[in-house]
Parts: structure tokens; C-alpha cells; sequence
């Protein structure tokens, strides 16, 4: 596994945390919490806000108790995992998983226990030579996974995913004919980034857009129109906005995040639209399954071959999938975050040229790299879907961050 080659270095160093946004404050960096903003980097690659934006570890033990629900689910109904007991499994995993939420929520457990358990339930696959970080979303992250797998459980949301990508290609055309009504280049650019937030919110992943998939279903444009308006509670929109106006960036690593209309109706278009600029674009998506994110192999498989077929007609996307100038390069990730220091050998080569990068979603976008500096220009789009990080942006649950910051090079 290797680094993204433009993280920013402070001596020897990436000035990288891969959970530079909201980790759990030990008691030792208590009081950091409570310092008044600073302007400068402070050596961490984090921020002025960074200073005050901690979840504790009650609050990170809770997101991930109240949505436990939602993968013993899909783990029952899971037939694709090849054995008749999923059932029994699923509900292994749920006593697992809620003792080991018990365990590390007790005040008496050591933080030495917390990691030794915590770790036993890793699998060894591409990611975990990390460092610990404590209880926080990454690293709950991983437990949940690995006990998942550990089950049998390898991709028990293989089946909602396909549907969702079906189903939300469908809805394509009508989205960038909608965009491409938008003459200005500057509200265009506008439209597609509110697009990618519409399109963050259909997340199984997340209790909250769980229940408005089980309250009402997708629909992408009526989404879009209830957005919230600007500000958003991180927004650097408008330097964004005339940065791309005086510049077109040559290459564009684009880390995506769930499979249906996040993918399809939020992150296409987008690219879509960097593509029409003049931007080549490298998709970089999971190399293996983990909850409904898209994998490099459904991109290539559910994805692609539409996005160049004559049924949606679109001949920038088929010129640009044709001539190489859009690809999918798997990130080496197998979890809904990413610590940008463990990436596959692919994406890593192919991000050498790049001159922007894009993170998308929740997990990727706030809660491990918010405040992830670059030496490279670089944008976060994600849909805030867990109201204690809304609360600590200053913002409400279903706020929008657009996070852009202007590389040194
Ligand atoms: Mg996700």
C-alpha cells in the first residue's frame, strides 16, 4: 500500500491524520478543544475549526449502535453469501458487534483492550497495517467490516446495489438534460456540485437516509429542490467556483462514494461535467466491498458500458470512456472511509499527474479527510448525515459541505 503522493509534508512527514476531522479527543489533547482558533496549520495538517471539532466516544459508539439495525438486515437477507444460515449469522453479528460497542463504551476498559479487541475483528486485508486511532468512525469502521466478513458476510449489500444502479441509470438522461439547459458555465458548475449533495443523501449506509429511502423512495429531482440554500455549513463554493474559472485542471482523481443515485445521478455528472472542461478523469473506487459503497468491478460492470451506450446517447461520456480520458482505477480501499496513506499501487501512479483531487462523501469527504491538505487542489462534496458532525459544523442534519482548497503548485 502506498501514500497519495500529494499529501502535504512537513519535514520528512505528511502533515496527515486519517481522521483529521472529528476524532475521539483522549485526555491528554483534551484541552486543544477548548483553544481559540488558530490561523495557521498547527504541524497536524489540520486547521483553525479542526481544533474544535471532536466527537467523543460515546457519540461515535451511538452513530454506530443505531445503525447496526440496518446491516443485520441486509446480513439476514444476504442469499448471496452461499449459505443457508445466514439468518444464525446475522444475528451473530449483531451480539458481536453490540458486546464489542458495550466493551469499549465501559469506562473501566483500557484503551490498550479497546485496540487489542478491536483489531482481533480486522481480517488483515489491504487496509489494516494502519495505526490505531482510537474509537472513532475509521476504526469502527474496520470492526464492522471485519466481523461482517469474518460471518460470511462479504458483500451483503451486492444485491440492493445492483438494483440501485439500474434503477437510478435510468433517471440519467433526464438529469443531464436538466444540467445542460444551464447556459452559464458558473451556475452549471453550481448545479452539478448540488447535484452530487442530492445524490449523497440515498445512502443505506447511514440511518438517516436509510429511513427516508423506506419514507418516500429516490427522487433525484425533487431532492435536488429541497436542498439546503446556501450558505451550506462548510462552503468555499465561490472560491471553487473562480478557481475553475481561471483554471482547467489538466487531471482529476475522483474518489466516489455509494452505489445508485450517488454514483449515477451526483458523481457522473460531475465528472461529466470536469470532462467537458478538459479534465481527464480516474474514477478511484473500492477494491473491495463495504456496505453499499461502489466497487471498482461494479463501476466497470453496472456502470461503464451504459455510460457509453447508444441507449443514453451522450457523446462526451462515450468519447471520454472511449479515448481513455474517463477510467475507474480501484483505490485499494475496503472500508466507507479512506486513510490516503494506504492506497493501491494503480491509483497511486495515476495520481502522480494529477492536478486535482476529489473526495466525495461523508466518510471520505468529512469524517476522515475534511481538513486533509494537498499540495494539489482539492475538493470535498458531501451530504451531512450524522447530526453530531452537522453539530460540530455549526450546521443541521442534511447541511451540505463544499470544502475547496487551492493547491501550492
Ligand atoms: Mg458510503
Amino acid at each position: 500500500m502506498e501514500a497519495f503522493p500529494h499529501l502535504r509534508r512537513v519535514g520528512d512527514g505528511w502533515a496527515y491524520d486519517a481522521v483529521t476531522f472529528a476524532p475521539w479527543v483522549s485526555v491528554r489533547d483534551a484541552g486543544k478543544g477548548e483553544q481559540d482558533e488558530k490561523d495557521d496549520d498547527d504541524g497536524r495538517g489540520t486547521t483553525a475549526k479542526t481544533t474544535n471539532a471532536f466527537v467523543s466516544k460515546e457519540a461515535w459508539i451511538d452513530v454506530f449502535a443505531r445503525a447496526t439495525g440496518q446491516f443485520v438486515n441486509r446480513a439476514r437477507n444476504d442469499l448471496a453469501s452461499g449459505r443457508e444460515d445466514a439468518e444464525t449469522r446475522a444475528e451473530a453479528f449483531e451480539r458481536a458487534f453490540d458486546a464489542a460497542l458495550e466493551k469499549c463504551a465501559r469506562a473501566e476498559t483500557s484503551e490498550e483492550e479497546i485496540e487489542a479487541l478491536c483489531r482481533s475483528e480486522t481480517n488483515g486485508g489491504g487496509a489494516f497495517g494502519a495505526p490505531w486511532t482510537g474509537i472513532n468512525c475509521l476504526e469502527l469502521c474496520r470492526v464492522r467490516d471485519g466481523m461482517l466478513r469474518r460471518l460470511g458476510f462479504e458483500d451483503c449489500f451486492a444485491s440492493v446495489k445492483r438494483e440501485e444502479n439500474a434503477t437510478a441509470l435510468k433517471a440519467l438522461r433526464g438529469v443531464l438534460d436538466r444540467l445542460d439547459a444551464v447556459e452559464s458555465d458558473s451556475e452549471r458548475l453550481l448545479e452539478v456540485v448540488r447535484g452530487c449533495f442530492a445524490g449523497n443523501i440515498f445512502d443505506l449506509g447511514a440511518a438517516a437516509s436509510a429511513e427516508l429511502y423506506d419514507n418516500g423512495g429516490v427522487d433525484f429531482a425533487a431532492t435536488v429542490l429541497k436542498l439546503k440554500g446556501r450558505p451550506w455549513c462548510v462552503d468555499d463554493f465561490d472560491a471553487m467556483q473562480s478557481r475553475f474559472a481561471s483554471k482547467t485542471h489538466a487531471k482529476a482523481i475522483v474518489f466516489v462514494d455509494n452505489a445508485g443515485a450517488d454514483v449515477c445521478l451526483g458523481m457522473i455528472p460531475f465528472i461529466r461535467e470536469l470532462i467537458r472542461r478538459g479534465t481527464e478523469v480516474v474514477v478511484a473506487a473500492n477494491s473491495v466491498p463495504s456496505i453499499n459503497d461502489i466497487t471498482a468491478l461494479e463501476l466497470e460492470e453496472q456502470i461503464i458500458p451504459f455510460l457509453k451506450s447508444d441507449e443514453l446517447g451522450d457523446a462526451t461520456l462515450k468519447d471520454a470512456i472511449e479515448s481513455g480520458r474517463l477510467r475507474v482505477v480501484a483505490s485499494g480501499s475496503d472500508m466507507p472511509v479512506i486513510d490516503l496513506r494506504y492506497l493501491s499501487k494503480e491509483i497511486v501512479e495515476e495520481a502522480r499527474d494529477a492536478d486535482l483531487v476529489v473526495l466525495e462523501g461523508m466518510g471520505r469527504g468529512i469524517e476522515t479527510n475534511l481538513y486533509a491538505r494537498f499540495s494539489i487542489d482539492s475538493v470535498k462534496l458531501a451530504m451531512v448525515k450524522h447530526k453530531e458532525v452537522a453539530t460540530l459544523l455549526g450546521g443541521e442534519l442534511y447541511d451540505c459541505v463544499c470544502k475547496f482548497d487551492e493547491g501550492d503548485c
